[in-house]
Protein backbone atom coordinates (compact mmCIF):
# COMPACT_ATOMS: atom_id res chain seq x y z
CA UNK A 1 0.00 0.00 0.00
CA UNK A 2 1.01 3.74 -0.67
CA UNK A 3 1.53 5.53 2.28
CA UNK A 4 1.79 9.65 2.31
CA UNK A 5 4.10 11.44 5.17
CA UNK A 6 4.35 15.38 5.38
CA UNK A 7 6.50 17.36 7.51
CA UNK A 8 10.12 15.57 7.35
CA UNK A 9 12.69 18.05 7.73
CA UNK A 10 16.23 17.91 6.67
CA UNK A 11 18.98 20.18 7.40
CA UNK A 12 21.05 21.69 4.81
CA UNK A 13 23.82 19.31 5.12
CA UNK A 14 21.84 15.83 5.27
CA UNK A 15 21.54 14.27 1.65
CA UNK A 16 18.11 13.41 0.17
CA UNK A 17 19.60 10.51 -0.53
CA UNK A 18 18.78 9.30 3.08
CA UNK A 19 15.81 10.41 2.83
CA UNK A 20 13.85 6.62 3.33
CA UNK A 21 16.40 5.84 6.03
CA UNK A 22 15.46 8.60 8.13
CA UNK A 23 12.06 7.67 7.25
CA UNK A 24 12.39 3.94 8.15
CA UNK A 25 13.80 5.49 11.49
CA UNK A 26 10.92 7.74 12.19
CA UNK A 27 8.10 4.90 11.36
CA UNK A 28 9.79 2.51 12.91
CA UNK A 29 9.61 0.04 10.14
CA UNK A 30 12.32 -2.18 8.44
CA UNK A 31 14.43 -0.06 5.67
CA UNK A 32 14.01 -3.02 3.58
CA UNK A 33 10.09 -2.84 3.80
CA UNK A 34 10.02 0.36 1.80
CA UNK A 35 9.74 -0.52 -1.39
CA UNK A 36 9.19 2.79 -3.09
CA UNK A 37 10.03 6.40 -2.15
CA UNK A 38 9.17 9.13 -3.56
CA UNK A 39 9.21 12.97 -3.10
CA UNK A 40 5.90 14.62 -3.96
CA UNK A 41 6.80 18.03 -2.40
CA UNK A 42 9.52 19.97 -1.24
CA UNK A 43 10.07 23.54 0.05
CA UNK A 44 12.67 25.70 1.28
CA UNK A 45 12.38 26.92 5.15
CA UNK A 46 14.28 29.92 5.69
CA UNK A 47 12.52 31.60 8.29
CA UNK A 48 14.67 31.08 10.62
CA UNK A 49 18.24 32.08 9.61
CA UNK A 50 20.46 30.10 12.11
CA UNK A 51 17.84 26.88 11.23
CA UNK A 52 17.17 26.98 7.32
CA UNK A 53 15.88 23.31 6.62
CA UNK A 54 14.18 21.27 3.53
CA UNK A 55 10.66 20.43 4.46
CA UNK A 56 9.45 17.29 2.39
CA UNK A 57 6.07 15.33 1.66
CA UNK A 58 6.89 11.69 0.55
CA UNK A 59 5.00 8.87 -0.83
CA UNK A 60 6.10 5.29 0.10
CA UNK A 61 4.84 1.50 -0.59
CA UNK A 62 4.97 -0.27 1.89
CA UNK A 63 3.45 -4.16 2.47
CA UNK A 64 0.29 -3.98 2.99
CA UNK A 65 -0.13 -5.04 7.11
CA UNK A 66 3.04 -2.90 7.44
CA UNK A 67 1.31 -0.13 6.09
CA UNK A 68 -1.81 0.00 8.46
CA UNK A 69 0.30 -0.41 11.37
CA UNK A 70 1.81 2.57 10.14
CA UNK A 71 -1.22 4.78 10.03
CA UNK A 72 -2.72 3.49 13.27
CA UNK A 73 0.39 4.11 15.26
CA UNK A 74 1.65 7.14 13.66
CA UNK A 75 3.67 8.86 15.72
CA UNK A 76 2.21 12.52 17.21
CA UNK A 77 3.01 15.79 14.88
CA UNK A 78 3.45 13.49 11.97
CA UNK A 79 0.97 13.57 8.85
CA UNK A 80 0.50 10.45 7.21
CA UNK A 81 -2.26 9.34 4.91
CA UNK A 82 -3.26 6.45 2.56
CA UNK A 83 -2.79 7.14 -1.03
CA UNK A 84 -6.12 5.60 -3.45
CA UNK A 85 -5.18 5.42 -6.78
CA UNK A 86 -6.57 7.40 -9.34
CA UNK A 87 -9.47 5.91 -11.19
CA UNK A 88 -8.75 5.69 -14.71
CA UNK A 89 -10.81 8.22 -17.15
CA UNK A 90 -13.51 7.05 -19.54
CA UNK A 91 -12.92 7.81 -23.08
CA UNK A 92 -13.92 10.63 -24.85
CA UNK A 93 -16.65 10.62 -26.94
CA UNK A 94 -17.60 13.56 -29.57
CA UNK A 95 -21.78 13.51 -30.10
CA UNK A 96 -21.48 16.31 -32.87
CA UNK A 97 -18.89 17.40 -35.53
CA UNK A 98 -18.09 20.71 -35.88
CA UNK A 99 -18.95 22.73 -39.01
CA UNK A 100 -15.48 23.94 -39.57
CA UNK A 101 -12.35 23.01 -37.92
CA UNK A 102 -11.49 24.56 -34.36
CA UNK A 103 -9.15 27.67 -34.67
CA UNK A 104 -6.78 28.82 -31.84
CA UNK A 105 -5.33 32.07 -31.83
CA UNK A 106 -1.85 31.81 -30.53
CA UNK A 107 0.89 29.97 -29.01
CA UNK A 108 1.19 31.24 -25.43
CA UNK A 109 0.54 28.80 -22.73
CA UNK A 110 -3.29 28.61 -23.10
CA UNK A 111 -3.38 28.34 -26.51
CA UNK A 112 -0.70 25.42 -26.16
CA UNK A 113 -3.18 24.03 -23.65
CA UNK A 114 -6.08 24.35 -25.45
CA UNK A 115 -4.62 22.94 -28.54
CA UNK A 116 -4.00 19.65 -26.44
CA UNK A 117 -7.27 19.39 -24.75
CA UNK A 118 -8.42 19.70 -28.38
CA UNK A 119 -6.49 16.59 -29.82
CA UNK A 120 -6.61 15.00 -26.96
CA UNK A 121 -10.24 14.68 -27.97
CA UNK A 122 -9.94 14.43 -31.55
CA UNK A 123 -10.65 17.77 -32.94
CA UNK A 124 -6.97 18.92 -33.95
CA UNK A 125 -6.91 22.48 -34.15
CA UNK A 126 -5.43 25.04 -37.22
CA UNK A 127 -3.02 27.18 -34.88
CA UNK A 128 -2.44 30.83 -35.78
CA UNK A 129 0.33 32.93 -34.67
CA UNK A 130 1.79 36.64 -35.49
CA UNK A 131 5.54 35.68 -34.63
CA UNK A 132 8.24 32.80 -35.72
CA UNK A 133 9.26 29.27 -34.38
CA UNK A 134 11.34 29.34 -31.94
CA UNK A 135 14.82 29.12 -33.58
CA UNK A 136 14.05 32.03 -35.89
CA UNK A 137 12.61 34.40 -33.12
CA UNK A 138 16.03 33.71 -30.85
CA UNK A 139 18.06 35.16 -33.74
CA UNK A 140 15.12 38.42 -33.70
CA UNK A 141 15.19 38.80 -29.73
CA UNK A 142 19.27 39.02 -29.73
CA UNK A 143 19.27 41.42 -32.44
CA UNK A 144 17.20 43.59 -30.53
CA UNK A 145 19.20 43.12 -27.23
CA UNK A 146 22.48 43.71 -28.96
CA UNK A 147 21.62 46.59 -31.61
CA UNK A 148 18.36 47.71 -30.27
CA UNK A 149 16.41 46.72 -33.49
CA UNK A 150 13.08 45.33 -32.71
CA UNK A 151 10.75 43.32 -35.21
CA UNK A 152 7.32 44.32 -33.94
CA UNK A 153 6.17 40.99 -35.23
CA UNK A 154 8.65 38.68 -33.69
CA UNK A 155 10.25 39.78 -30.31
CA UNK A 156 10.01 38.60 -26.04
CA UNK A 157 6.12 38.80 -26.64
CA UNK A 158 5.34 37.88 -29.55
CA UNK A 159 6.54 34.21 -31.52
CA UNK A 160 6.41 30.67 -30.56
CA UNK A 161 5.41 29.98 -27.14
CA UNK A 162 4.11 33.25 -26.45
CA UNK A 163 5.41 35.73 -23.65
CA UNK A 164 6.64 32.43 -21.99
CA UNK A 165 9.33 31.12 -24.29
CA UNK A 166 11.77 33.94 -22.60
CA UNK A 167 10.02 34.03 -19.43
CA UNK A 168 11.90 32.97 -16.19
CA UNK A 169 9.77 30.08 -16.36
CA UNK A 170 8.58 29.90 -12.33
CA UNK A 171 5.99 27.43 -12.91
CA UNK A 172 3.45 27.88 -9.61
CA UNK A 173 0.47 29.43 -9.40
CA UNK A 174 -1.87 29.95 -6.54
CA UNK A 175 -4.72 28.69 -8.31
CA UNK A 176 -6.38 25.21 -6.71
CA UNK A 177 -7.36 23.41 -9.44
CA UNK A 178 -6.57 19.51 -10.40
CA UNK A 179 -5.76 20.44 -13.60
CA UNK A 180 -2.31 22.58 -12.61
CA UNK A 181 -0.98 18.84 -11.45
CA UNK A 182 -2.22 17.40 -15.00
CA UNK A 183 -0.41 20.46 -16.19
CA UNK A 184 2.93 20.16 -14.53
CA UNK A 185 2.94 16.57 -16.15
CA UNK A 186 2.67 17.55 -19.16
CA UNK A 187 5.74 20.23 -18.74
CA UNK A 188 7.26 16.93 -17.88
CA UNK A 189 6.65 15.13 -20.06
CA UNK A 190 7.59 17.53 -22.94
CA UNK A 191 11.30 17.79 -21.06
CA UNK A 192 10.81 19.71 -18.06
CA UNK A 193 13.07 18.65 -14.95
CA UNK A 194 10.61 15.73 -12.69
CA UNK A 195 11.58 18.10 -9.78
CA UNK A 196 8.89 20.61 -10.96
CA UNK A 197 6.21 18.21 -10.14
CA UNK A 198 7.22 18.75 -6.57
CA UNK A 199 9.14 21.61 -5.74
CA UNK A 200 6.99 23.79 -3.50
CA UNK A 201 8.18 26.95 -6.46
CA UNK A 202 9.20 25.01 -9.84
CA UNK A 203 11.47 26.99 -12.10
CA UNK A 204 12.20 25.92 -15.69
CA UNK A 205 13.88 28.91 -16.95
CA UNK A 206 13.68 30.24 -20.46
CA UNK A 207 16.79 27.65 -21.95
CA UNK A 208 14.65 24.76 -21.20
CA UNK A 209 11.31 26.02 -22.05
CA UNK A 210 11.90 26.47 -25.40
CA UNK A 211 13.15 23.15 -25.72
CA UNK A 212 9.80 21.82 -24.02
CA UNK A 213 7.44 24.84 -26.03
CA UNK A 214 9.02 22.95 -29.66
CA UNK A 215 8.13 19.80 -28.35
CA UNK A 216 5.04 20.21 -27.88
CA UNK A 217 4.66 21.60 -31.17
CA UNK A 218 6.02 18.53 -32.76
CA UNK A 219 3.70 16.45 -31.13
CA UNK A 220 0.89 18.38 -31.82
CA UNK A 221 1.45 18.08 -35.56
CA UNK A 222 2.12 14.50 -35.10
CA UNK A 223 -1.66 14.79 -33.76
CA UNK A 224 -3.23 16.64 -36.75
CA UNK A 225 -3.11 20.44 -35.28
CA UNK A 226 -1.56 22.97 -38.12
CA UNK A 227 0.54 25.49 -37.35
CA UNK A 228 0.66 28.97 -38.93
CA UNK A 229 3.52 31.14 -38.32
CA UNK A 230 3.88 35.15 -39.21
CA UNK A 231 -0.18 35.24 -39.68
CA UNK A 232 -1.43 37.35 -37.81
CA UNK A 233 -4.88 38.09 -37.41
CA UNK A 234 -6.34 40.95 -38.54
CA UNK A 235 -9.83 40.93 -38.64
CA UNK A 236 -12.77 39.28 -37.55
CA UNK A 237 -16.35 38.30 -39.89
CA UNK A 238 -19.10 38.62 -37.94
CA UNK A 239 -22.68 37.74 -38.92
CA UNK A 240 -25.90 38.08 -36.50
CA UNK A 241 -23.62 38.07 -33.64
CA UNK A 242 -22.06 34.53 -34.62
CA UNK A 243 -18.62 34.48 -35.40
CA UNK A 244 -18.23 33.41 -39.31
CA UNK A 245 -14.49 33.70 -39.98
CA UNK A 246 -11.15 34.94 -39.65
CA UNK A 247 -9.12 37.27 -41.38
CA UNK A 248 -4.96 36.16 -41.50
CA UNK A 249 -2.76 39.26 -42.87
CA UNK A 250 -5.18 41.74 -44.06
CA UNK A 251 -5.43 39.19 -47.17
CA UNK A 252 -6.70 36.02 -46.56
CA UNK A 253 -10.05 34.71 -44.70
CA UNK A 254 -10.56 31.77 -42.76
CA UNK A 255 -13.92 30.30 -42.48
CA UNK A 256 -14.42 29.67 -38.80
CA UNK A 257 -17.51 29.05 -36.29
CA UNK A 258 -15.03 28.56 -33.04
CA UNK A 259 -11.87 30.43 -32.33
CA UNK A 260 -9.88 30.39 -28.83
CA UNK A 261 -8.52 33.69 -28.80
CA UNK A 262 -5.43 33.96 -26.71
CA UNK A 263 -3.58 36.93 -28.07
CA UNK A 264 -1.35 37.66 -24.78
CA UNK A 265 -1.30 40.92 -22.38
CA UNK A 266 0.46 43.02 -25.23
CA UNK A 267 -1.59 42.22 -28.33
CA UNK A 268 -2.43 45.86 -28.52
CA UNK A 269 -3.30 46.51 -32.37
CA UNK A 270 -5.37 43.04 -31.98
CA UNK A 271 -7.28 44.52 -28.66
CA UNK A 272 -7.76 47.76 -30.80
CA UNK A 273 -9.20 45.75 -33.84
CA UNK A 274 -11.20 43.57 -31.40
CA UNK A 275 -13.20 46.46 -29.85
CA UNK A 276 -14.03 47.92 -33.33
CA UNK A 277 -15.54 45.18 -34.49
CA UNK A 278 -17.92 45.15 -31.37
CA UNK A 279 -16.27 42.07 -29.35
CA UNK A 280 -17.33 43.35 -25.95
CA UNK A 281 -14.68 44.45 -23.56
CA UNK A 282 -13.99 46.87 -20.49
CA UNK A 283 -10.84 48.47 -18.57
CA UNK A 284 -9.27 46.44 -16.09
CA UNK A 285 -6.82 47.79 -13.62
CA UNK A 286 -3.28 47.27 -13.46
CA UNK A 287 0.03 47.93 -11.89
CA UNK A 288 3.41 50.00 -13.31
CA UNK A 289 7.11 50.79 -11.66
CA UNK A 290 10.63 49.94 -12.47
CA UNK A 291 12.60 46.77 -11.98
CA UNK A 292 15.11 46.42 -9.26
CA UNK A 293 18.22 44.80 -9.55
CA UNK A 294 21.22 43.81 -7.20
CA UNK A 295 23.97 41.55 -6.25
CA UNK A 296 22.52 37.91 -5.96
CA UNK A 297 25.13 37.69 -3.03
CA UNK A 298 23.56 40.47 -1.24
CA UNK A 299 20.33 39.15 -1.58
CA UNK A 300 21.85 35.99 0.19
CA UNK A 301 23.44 37.32 2.70
CA UNK A 302 20.09 39.01 3.33
CA UNK A 303 17.68 36.33 3.53
CA UNK A 304 19.89 33.41 4.47
CA UNK A 305 22.35 34.40 7.21
CA UNK A 306 25.31 33.14 7.91
CA UNK A 307 24.08 30.21 5.76
CA UNK A 308 24.62 32.41 2.41
CA UNK A 309 26.79 30.60 -0.02
CA UNK A 310 25.95 27.11 1.46
CA UNK A 311 25.65 25.05 -1.51
CA UNK A 312 22.93 23.15 -1.42
CA UNK A 313 21.14 26.78 -1.17
CA UNK A 314 19.43 27.96 -4.37
CA UNK A 315 20.24 31.35 -4.92
CA UNK A 316 17.76 33.36 -2.74
CA UNK A 317 13.99 34.61 -3.55
CA UNK A 318 12.05 37.69 -2.33
CA UNK A 319 8.37 38.81 -1.82
CA UNK A 320 7.76 42.36 -0.63
CA UNK A 321 4.75 44.07 -0.44
CA UNK A 322 3.44 47.56 1.32
CA UNK A 323 0.61 49.58 1.37
CA UNK A 324 0.97 53.13 0.80
CA UNK A 325 -0.74 56.11 2.94
CA UNK A 326 -2.82 56.87 0.34
CA UNK A 327 -4.02 53.31 -0.18
CA UNK A 328 -1.73 52.19 -3.28
CA UNK A 329 -0.46 48.44 -3.42
CA UNK A 330 3.29 48.56 -3.59
CA UNK A 331 4.95 45.00 -4.50
CA UNK A 332 7.49 43.14 -5.96
CA UNK A 333 6.30 41.26 -8.65
CA UNK A 334 8.44 38.21 -10.68
CA UNK A 335 11.54 38.07 -8.90
CA UNK A 336 14.11 36.59 -10.89
CA UNK A 337 17.37 35.34 -8.99
CA UNK A 338 20.10 34.76 -10.88
CA UNK A 339 18.35 36.19 -13.80
CA UNK A 340 18.61 38.84 -16.41
CA UNK A 341 16.45 42.05 -16.99
CA UNK A 342 15.65 42.62 -20.27
CA UNK A 343 13.98 44.24 -22.85
CA UNK A 344 10.69 42.94 -23.63
CA UNK A 345 9.31 45.88 -26.06
CA UNK A 346 6.84 44.75 -28.87
CA UNK A 347 6.32 48.26 -30.21
CA UNK A 348 8.32 50.48 -31.82
CA UNK A 349 9.09 53.73 -29.55
CA UNK A 350 8.66 52.05 -26.50
CA UNK A 351 10.56 50.55 -23.50
CA UNK A 352 8.85 47.80 -21.83
CA UNK A 353 11.47 45.93 -18.79
CA UNK A 354 10.87 42.29 -17.69
CA UNK A 355 12.72 39.49 -16.04
CA UNK A 356 13.91 36.22 -17.33
CA UNK A 357 16.51 33.58 -16.04
CA UNK A 358 18.02 30.46 -17.17
CA UNK A 359 17.72 27.06 -15.42
CA UNK A 360 20.80 27.55 -13.31
CA UNK A 361 20.16 30.55 -12.19
CA UNK A 362 23.61 31.51 -12.10
CA UNK A 363 24.18 35.40 -13.16
CA UNK A 364 25.49 37.38 -10.11
CA UNK A 365 22.19 39.28 -10.20
CA UNK A 366 18.69 39.31 -8.70
CA UNK A 367 16.02 41.78 -9.91
CA UNK A 368 12.38 41.86 -9.98
CA UNK A 369 9.72 44.62 -10.98
CA UNK A 370 8.91 46.93 -7.80
CA UNK A 371 5.25 48.03 -8.87
CA UNK A 372 2.28 50.48 -8.05
CA UNK A 373 -1.29 49.52 -8.42
CA UNK A 374 -3.32 51.62 -11.05
CA UNK A 375 -6.81 52.11 -10.57
CA UNK A 376 -8.98 52.58 -13.90
CA UNK A 377 -9.73 56.16 -12.40
CA UNK A 378 -6.25 56.91 -12.83
CA UNK A 379 -6.57 56.61 -16.85
CA UNK A 380 -10.03 57.48 -17.34
CA UNK A 381 -12.68 55.54 -16.36
CA UNK A 382 -13.66 52.10 -17.56
CA UNK A 383 -12.90 53.34 -21.86
CA UNK A 384 -11.82 49.62 -22.72
CA UNK A 385 -8.26 51.22 -24.21
CA UNK A 386 -7.51 53.60 -21.80
CA UNK A 387 -5.61 51.57 -19.75
CA UNK A 388 -3.04 50.45 -23.00
CA UNK A 389 -2.83 54.29 -23.67
CA UNK A 390 -1.65 54.75 -20.24
CA UNK A 391 0.96 52.15 -20.95
CA UNK A 392 2.18 52.97 -23.77
CA UNK A 393 2.62 57.18 -22.57
CA UNK A 394 4.97 55.81 -20.06
CA UNK A 395 6.84 53.65 -22.19
CA UNK A 396 7.36 56.48 -24.79
CA UNK A 397 9.00 58.61 -21.91
CA UNK A 398 10.88 55.92 -20.72
CA UNK A 399 12.11 55.09 -24.41
CA UNK A 400 12.60 58.78 -25.25
CA UNK A 401 14.51 59.17 -21.40
CA UNK A 402 16.97 56.34 -22.64
CA UNK A 403 18.62 57.82 -25.92
CA UNK A 404 15.89 56.52 -28.16
CA UNK A 405 17.59 53.52 -28.82
CA UNK A 406 16.30 50.96 -26.51
CA UNK A 407 18.56 51.49 -23.63
CA UNK A 408 16.60 51.64 -20.87
CA UNK A 409 16.59 54.64 -18.40
CA UNK A 410 18.01 53.79 -15.40
CA UNK A 411 19.09 55.08 -11.64
CA UNK A 412 20.78 54.24 -8.61
CA UNK A 413 18.02 53.47 -5.94
CA UNK A 414 19.55 55.91 -3.75
CA UNK A 415 19.60 58.61 -6.02
CA UNK A 416 15.82 57.87 -6.93
CA UNK A 417 14.93 57.99 -3.31
CA UNK A 418 16.20 60.97 -2.55
CA UNK A 419 15.23 63.27 -5.81
CA UNK A 420 18.78 63.42 -6.72
CA UNK A 421 20.74 63.72 -10.76
CA UNK A 422 21.69 60.03 -11.38
CA UNK A 423 25.04 59.40 -10.44
CA UNK A 424 27.34 56.50 -12.02
CA UNK A 425 25.78 53.14 -12.68
CA UNK A 426 26.24 49.73 -11.45
CA UNK A 427 26.65 46.76 -13.50
CA UNK A 428 23.59 45.56 -15.26
CA UNK A 429 22.68 42.35 -17.02
CA UNK A 430 20.57 44.50 -18.94
CA UNK A 431 21.46 44.92 -22.92
CA UNK A 432 21.72 46.87 -25.40
CA UNK A 433 22.66 49.31 -22.06
CA UNK A 434 21.59 51.34 -19.47
CA UNK A 435 21.38 55.57 -19.83
CA UNK A 436 21.50 57.24 -16.48
CA UNK A 437 18.49 59.48 -16.13
CA UNK A 438 15.91 60.73 -13.73
CA UNK A 439 12.99 57.82 -13.07
CA UNK A 440 10.50 60.41 -12.13
CA UNK A 441 9.76 61.63 -15.40
CA UNK A 442 9.50 57.96 -16.62
CA UNK A 443 6.46 57.59 -14.29
CA UNK A 444 3.53 58.95 -12.78
CA UNK A 445 3.78 61.15 -9.72
CA UNK A 446 1.96 58.75 -7.51
CA UNK A 447 3.40 55.95 -8.64
CA UNK A 448 6.88 57.78 -7.80
CA UNK A 449 5.18 58.82 -4.44
CA UNK A 450 4.09 55.50 -3.51
CA UNK A 451 7.30 53.86 -4.48
CA UNK A 452 9.32 56.07 -2.32
CA UNK A 453 7.13 55.49 0.82
CA UNK A 454 7.55 51.93 -0.10
CA UNK A 455 11.51 51.45 -0.46
CA UNK A 456 12.30 52.34 3.68
CA UNK A 457 9.85 50.05 4.08
CA UNK A 458 10.83 47.15 2.59
CA UNK A 459 14.91 48.31 3.68
CA UNK A 460 13.25 47.13 7.20
CA UNK A 461 12.12 44.27 6.08
CA UNK A 462 15.45 43.29 4.24
CA UNK A 463 17.94 45.46 5.74
CA UNK A 464 20.46 46.56 2.67
CA UNK A 465 17.66 45.95 -0.05
CA UNK A 466 17.15 50.32 -0.56
CA UNK A 467 21.13 50.36 -0.26
CA UNK A 468 24.10 52.13 -2.74
CA UNK A 469 24.45 48.44 -4.05
CA UNK A 470 20.35 48.56 -5.74
CA UNK A 471 19.93 49.94 -9.02
CA UNK A 472 16.75 50.85 -10.86
CA UNK A 473 15.47 50.34 -14.23
CA UNK A 474 12.51 51.29 -16.58
CA UNK A 475 9.89 51.16 -16.40
CA UNK A 476 7.87 47.81 -15.80
CA UNK A 477 4.07 48.39 -17.66
CA UNK A 478 3.08 45.08 -19.15
CA UNK A 479 2.58 42.90 -15.48
CA UNK A 480 -0.78 42.29 -16.86
CA UNK A 481 -3.72 42.65 -19.46
CA UNK A 482 -4.79 46.47 -19.39
CA UNK A 483 -8.38 45.09 -20.20
CA UNK A 484 -10.78 42.32 -19.79
CA UNK A 485 -12.71 40.72 -22.95
CA UNK A 486 -16.02 40.14 -21.53
CA UNK A 487 -17.10 36.25 -21.39
CA UNK A 488 -19.91 34.33 -20.19
CA UNK A 489 -19.81 31.07 -17.67
CA UNK A 490 -19.83 28.88 -20.83
CA UNK A 491 -16.32 31.00 -21.68
CA UNK A 492 -17.92 32.72 -24.65
CA UNK A 493 -17.78 36.31 -25.46
CA UNK A 494 -20.59 37.89 -24.43
CA UNK A 495 -21.03 39.52 -28.11
CA UNK A 496 -19.71 37.31 -29.87
CA UNK A 497 -21.03 33.05 -29.96
CA UNK A 498 -18.16 31.41 -30.78
CA UNK A 499 -15.48 33.76 -29.70
CA UNK A 500 -13.67 32.12 -26.82
CA UNK A 501 -11.32 34.61 -25.01
CA UNK A 502 -8.77 32.96 -22.87
CA UNK A 503 -5.51 33.15 -21.13
CA UNK A 504 -3.83 36.70 -20.14
CA UNK A 505 -4.31 38.85 -22.81
CA UNK A 506 -8.70 38.30 -22.46
CA UNK A 507 -8.10 39.00 -18.97
CA UNK A 508 -8.77 35.78 -17.18
CA UNK A 509 -4.93 34.72 -16.46
CA UNK A 510 -1.83 35.71 -14.81
CA UNK A 511 1.01 33.28 -15.57
CA UNK A 512 2.32 30.72 -17.34
CA UNK A 513 0.42 28.37 -15.37
CA UNK A 514 -3.07 30.18 -14.60
CA UNK A 515 -2.82 31.19 -18.46
CA UNK A 516 -2.06 27.39 -19.14
CA UNK A 517 -5.64 26.07 -17.14
CA UNK A 518 -7.69 28.99 -18.59
CA UNK A 519 -6.95 27.65 -22.13
CA UNK A 520 -7.50 24.22 -21.06
CA UNK A 521 -11.14 25.48 -19.20
CA UNK A 522 -11.64 27.56 -22.28
CA UNK A 523 -11.10 24.27 -24.22
CA UNK A 524 -13.26 21.93 -22.46
CA UNK A 525 -16.12 24.35 -21.89
CA UNK A 526 -16.41 24.37 -26.52
CA UNK A 527 -15.98 20.35 -25.99
CA UNK A 528 -19.29 20.91 -24.43
CA UNK A 529 -21.50 22.40 -26.82
CA UNK A 530 -20.19 19.53 -28.80
CA UNK A 531 -22.25 17.49 -26.51
CA UNK A 532 -19.12 15.76 -25.09
CA UNK A 533 -19.81 12.71 -22.75
CA UNK A 534 -16.57 13.25 -20.63
CA UNK A 535 -13.91 15.94 -20.79
C1 LIG B 1 10.01 38.25 -19.82
C2 LIG B 1 8.82 37.58 -19.18
C3 LIG B 1 9.02 36.78 -18.07
C4 LIG B 1 7.94 36.09 -17.50
N1 LIG B 1 8.18 35.24 -16.47
C5 LIG B 1 7.16 34.47 -16.01
C6 LIG B 1 7.41 33.47 -15.04
O1 LIG B 1 8.52 33.25 -14.60
N2 LIG B 1 6.34 32.74 -14.60
C7 LIG B 1 5.08 32.96 -15.06
O2 LIG B 1 4.16 32.27 -14.61
N3 LIG B 1 4.82 33.90 -15.99
C8 LIG B 1 5.84 34.65 -16.48
N4 LIG B 1 5.58 35.58 -17.44
C9 LIG B 1 4.20 35.77 -17.89
C10 LIG B 1 3.76 34.64 -18.82
O3 LIG B 1 4.71 34.50 -19.84
C11 LIG B 1 2.38 34.97 -19.36
O4 LIG B 1 1.48 35.07 -18.27
C12 LIG B 1 1.88 33.88 -20.30
O5 LIG B 1 2.78 33.65 -21.35
C13 LIG B 1 0.51 34.28 -20.88
O6 LIG B 1 0.08 33.24 -21.69
P1 LIG B 1 -0.96 33.46 -22.88
O7 LIG B 1 -0.98 32.19 -23.63
O8 LIG B 1 -2.21 33.99 -22.33
O9 LIG B 1 -0.33 34.62 -23.78
P2 LIG B 1 1.10 34.76 -24.44
O10 LIG B 1 2.07 33.83 -23.87
O11 LIG B 1 1.45 36.21 -24.40
O12 LIG B 1 0.87 34.32 -25.96
C14 LIG B 1 0.09 35.07 -26.84
C15 LIG B 1 0.48 34.74 -28.27
O13 LIG B 1 -0.51 35.25 -29.15
C16 LIG B 1 0.13 35.73 -30.31
N5 LIG B 1 -0.75 36.74 -30.95
C17 LIG B 1 -1.13 37.94 -30.41
N6 LIG B 1 -1.95 38.58 -31.27
C18 LIG B 1 -2.06 37.80 -32.37
C19 LIG B 1 -2.75 37.94 -33.59
N7 LIG B 1 -3.49 39.02 -33.88
N8 LIG B 1 -2.66 36.95 -34.51
C20 LIG B 1 -1.91 35.83 -34.25
N9 LIG B 1 -1.21 35.66 -33.10
C21 LIG B 1 -1.30 36.63 -32.16
C22 LIG B 1 1.42 36.32 -29.79
O14 LIG B 1 2.39 36.42 -30.81
C23 LIG B 1 1.80 35.35 -28.67
O15 LIG B 1 2.69 34.37 -29.14
C24 LIG B 1 6.63 36.28 -18.03
C25 LIG B 1 6.44 37.12 -19.13
C26 LIG B 1 7.52 37.77 -19.71
C27 LIG B 1 7.30 38.66 -20.91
Amino acid sequence: MTIRLSNIHLSLDEEEATLPEKTAQVLKVLPEHIQECKIVKKSLDARRKNRIHFVYAIELSLPPEEGKKVIQEAPAGLQIEEVLGQPIPAPVIIKRKPACRPVILGTGPAGLFAALKLCQSGLPPLILERGKEVPERVKDVERFWSDGTLDPESNVQFGEGGAGTFSDGKLFTRLHDPRVSTILNIFSRFGAPAEILYLQKPHIGTDRLRRVIMAMRHYLEEQGAEFNFQTKMTGLKIIRDHLQGIVVNDQKEIAASLLLLAPGNSARDTFQMLFQAGVAMEGKPLAIGLRVEHPQRLIDRIQYGPSAGHPRLPPAEYQLTFRSSRGRAVYSFCMCPGGAVIAASSENQGLVTNGMSLFQRNSPLANSALVVSVGLDDFGGKEPLAGLEFQRRWERKAFLAGGGTFWAPAQGLLDFLQGRDPSSLRKTSFKPGLTPARLEECLPAFVVESLREALPHFNRKMPGFSSAEAMLIGVETCTSAPLRILRGEDFQSLSVRGLYPIGEGSGYAGGIISSALDGRKGAEAYLKTLGVSRV
